[in-house]
């Protein structure tokens, strides 16, 4: 039922065009944690840019990260580039077929090993991500006793279900199930293709929403003529530690300890994970002082080298939305960028 409903509802995207493991692992990584619909212009750049593992493998790291921009968790980036040059290195440029193998590499885990096995190569192993969770637990009731199923029970319910003979699809039906009808708040029960079979049909216990933190945050704009060409115009950027946490070695613009007596010439706000970031951004001519933790890298970009480099994804939204940098296809065409709205200045 669930295989004959996949073919007719799936939605219709790019890495489903393909049984081309390279691109099915691109495609997952991506996915993890990041919107579908960011997805899509982000992995049809990557792999145009990126064709094959051996281009991804030769490839510098800050090209690799530059073209990451806007996706989030960069350490999925730098994983990914790590599982290339060693896939190259040790596989003779070919991914592992089996889930297990798979699992070896640098950022393939539990969830992205089985999907490319079971998608690229056939192996019969069910694919348990977020959306499976959800299905899972409501078409068999598996938090009826208030407990949320441990990761083996539902590992062992979704392998007793898969399709042996058509792995792939089935995991990919009952992804796509979980995204566009088993949904987290308002289930779809009445177009579910698996209602019959289902235990609660929409009598689900609701999950406590996240609590959302707000955050306030002050950026500098500071541009100047590029080595003294009236003609080119350069930003100053700032290089976020190795060390930290959070998007390591990214550029960003340089942070303000506190606001300005001045007009911001932009107020966004961004989210991250669990935080609301709302952000201004001054324009700054070297009266404002900057202050950066000492070792920090600073650095005059020339505006036309900005979508070459490696930008969180607030620095690479403040510079679209006031014209410093071009914007991508998707944002042209006048969807929201990733991460939260903007709004004008006050
Ligand atoms: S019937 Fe409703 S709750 Fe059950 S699997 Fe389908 S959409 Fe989810």
């Amino acid at each position: 039922m669930l295989l004959a409903w996949y073919p007719e509802h799936a939605r219709d995207l790019p890495w489903r065009h393909t049984r081309d493991p390279y691109r099915i692992w691109i495609s997952e990584v991506m996915l993890q944690q990041t919107r579908v619909a960011t997805v899509i212009e982000r992995y049809t750049r990557f792999t145009e840019k990126f064709p094959s593992l051996l281009s991804l493998a030769l490839a510098r790291q800050e090209d690799v990260l530059a073209l990451w921009s806007g996706l989030g968790y960069y350490k999925r980036a730098r994983l990914l580039h790590d599982a290339a040059r060693l896939v190259v290195a040790e596989h003779g440029g070919s991914l592992p077929q089996t889930a297990a193998e798979l699992r070896k590499l640098p950022g393939v885990g539990a969830y992205t090993a089985p999907a490319i096995a079971s998608i690229a190569y056939g192996e019969p192993i069910a694919v348990v991500d977020g959306n499976v969770e959800r299905v899972l637990t409501r078409l068999q009731a598996l938090d009826a006793d208030g407990q949320r199923p441990t990761a083996g029970t539902l590992q062992a319910r979704a392998d007793e279900l898969l399709d042996p003979e058509s792995p792939g699809i089935f995991n990919q039906a009952m992804m796509e199930l979980g995204a566009t009808i088993c949904l987290p708040r308002t289930p779809l029960c009445t177009v579910c293709p698996v209602y019959v079979y289902c235990r609660t049909r929409g009598e689900h216990t609701p999950r406590p929403r996240t609590q959302i933190v707000s955050r306030q945050a002050s950026y500098l704009l500071w541009r100047r003529p590029f080595r003294g060409q009236t003609s080119r115009v350069a930003v100053l950027l700032v290089k976020r530690p190795e060390s930290a946490a959070l998007m390591p070695g990214m550029w960003e613009l340089p942070e303000l300890p506190e606001p300005p007596e001045q007009q911001p010439i932009l107020r966004v706000r961004h989210a991250i994970t669990t935080s609301n970031y709302y952000v201004s951004v001054f324009a700054g001519d070297g009266q404002i002082g900057i202050t950066t933790p000492s070792g920090t890298e600073r650095k005059w970009f020339p505006e036309r080298k900005l979508t070459e480099i490696p930008l969180t994804g607030l620095a690479r939204k403040i510079l679209m939305r006031l014209d410093v940098m071009a914007k991508p296809r998707e944002v042209r065409r006048g969807k929201a960028l990733p991460g939260g709205e903007d709004q004008p200045p006050a």
